[in-house]
């Protein structure tokens, strides 16, 4: 085991160690030899992954980070004096700086860890909403919304009589900002809202967006699962009250998530979970509880996994996101032209401002069968309605092919794409 790391890592590139990313150009070959999964083959041919979107693939870096947390210093946090808890405390709250300077705050008690993002929002829909907001009090989302950010609104909804209401999309798959701005009123309390869609690739504008809310005195939560992986987040600059995130789509492990709030906000909300870790002291007839972050994370947190998220952030900060983003940017590009010179072939999300990520459709196959051929020539694609019925909906479908970009992929990833695809159109069409 431990040959294989050392030779692997004697061959990767050394984007931990680099120095000033500005000088160093993306090179893709070289990010690519970090991510062991890309040694292998799937149906004898070159694993093509074009599935970030869903979850991305994880790079020595992060394998190496949990490997030797487990080898070497592994123990439960926050309670022990014996060297190992010690160390590993440090590990994972060394991790929480990582995390908070990776979304720009320089306050870790402003980072919330969590299950997963899902768990992240519904944290703040029990907390907040359930402590500050009543019935006939509005929440605002849009109709680009993943599924994760819709479902905990409603439960609040069923629960205290909350109203919801839905920011329309242009056919273009773009914010109608004009028509979000006129929901905006006195009983507007939060707008829970995408940065990136996961379905269209839609960039919101999201600061406009934050600064409108504000002037109406609400509050905003962003979904940042899709835009954390492909640009620089600010939390300062957005001004964002609530910002959401999955360590797993940005080259992390599973099982945790992060929620960034407001420390003076944080500090107002109630603990949704009771356990250890998140009380000051415990009596049977009172309890008191630690201030934020750790009243919201009672139990054995996911200690091992958000030492490698601080590892994946290492990975991406020293790559530079700027350069991830450039890169990921000229994929979207090429594949977007490709992909529009195939006949009976429409993208869904059209947006002028997108990340990488494209879905589409064709005339002459269902997006399971598209995804079912080219799996066929090693092409990793995610068909289905991406967790966003009411977008797919919005345009009358029930599901697309899409591709969603890593910084791992290649030019040469979307050519096997298009050739793929045009199996697809000689198999069905
Ligand atoms: C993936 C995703 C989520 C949910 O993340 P989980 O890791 O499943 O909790 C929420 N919103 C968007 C936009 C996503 O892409």
């Amino acid at each position: 085991m431990n040959a294989v790391v050392i030779s692997r890592s004697s061959q990767s590139s050394e984007v931990g160690q680099a120095g000033d990313n500005s000088l160093m150009a993306f090179d893709v070959e070289r990010v690519r030899k970090d991510f062991p999964i890309f040694d292998q083959k799937v149906h004898g041919r070159p694993l093509i992954y074009l599935d970030s979107g869903a979850s991305a693939q994880k790079p020595q870096q992060v394998i190496d980070a949990m490997s030797t947390a487990y080898e070497t210093y592994y123990a439960n946090v926050h309670r022990g004096v014996h060297v190992m808890s010690q160390r590993s405390t440090e590990a994972y709250e060394s991790a929480r700086e990582k995390i908070a300077k990776f979304l720009n705050t320089n306050n870790s008690n402003e980072i919330v860890l969590t299950g997963s993002a899902t768990e992240a929002i519904n944290l703040v829909a029990y907390s907040y909403g359930r402590k500050f907001l009543k019935a006939g009090d509005e929440i605002i989302l849009s109709h680009m919304e993943h599924h994760a950010n819709i479902v905990p609104w409603q439960l609040l909804r069923d629960d205290v009589g909350v109203v919801l209401k839905i920011a329309p999309i242009l056919d273009d798959g773009s914010l109608d900002l004009e028509a979000f701005e006129a929901l905006l009123g006195s009983k507007t309390k939060l707008v829970a809202m995408t940065h990136i869609s996961n379905a269209l690739g839609t960039v919101v504008p999201i600061k406009q967006v934050i600064n409108k809310v504000h002037e109406h005195g609400a509050l905003v939560l962003v979904d940042g699962c899709q835009a954390t992986p492909h640009s620089a987040v600010d939390v300062q600059a957005l001004g964002a009250d609530f910002y959401v995130f999955a360590p797993h789509k940005v080259y992390g492990p599973t099982g945790i998530g992060v929620l960034y709030g407001r420390e003076d906000l944080l500090n107002t909300m109630p603990p949704w979970q009771g356990g250890g870790d998140m009380i000051a002291s415990v009596t049977f007839d009172k309890t008191t509880f630690q201030k934020a972050p750790l009243r919201f994370e009672a139990g054995t947190p996911a200690i091992v996994e958000t030492i490698g998220l601080g590892a994946a952030i290492d990975y991406v900060s020293a790559l530079g996101m700027e350069n991830i983003a450039a890169h990921e940017q000229g994929l979207l590009h090429y594949a977007t032209e490709r992909l529009n010179a195939i006949e009976g072939l429409t993208i869904i999300g059209t947006a002028p401002d997108k990340a990488a990520i494209i879905s589409f459709i064709m005339d002459c196959a269902h997006p399971h069968d598209i995804g079912t051929i080219v799996d066929q020539m090693g092409v990793a694609l995610r068909t289905g309605h991406h967790c966003a019925q009411p977008v797919m909906d919005r345009f009358g479908l029930s599901a697309t092919a899409r591709v969603s970009f890593g910084l791992y992929n290649t030019r040469q990833d979307i050519d096997t794409l298009i050739d793929a695809i045009g199996a697809v159109k000689e198999f069905l069409g």
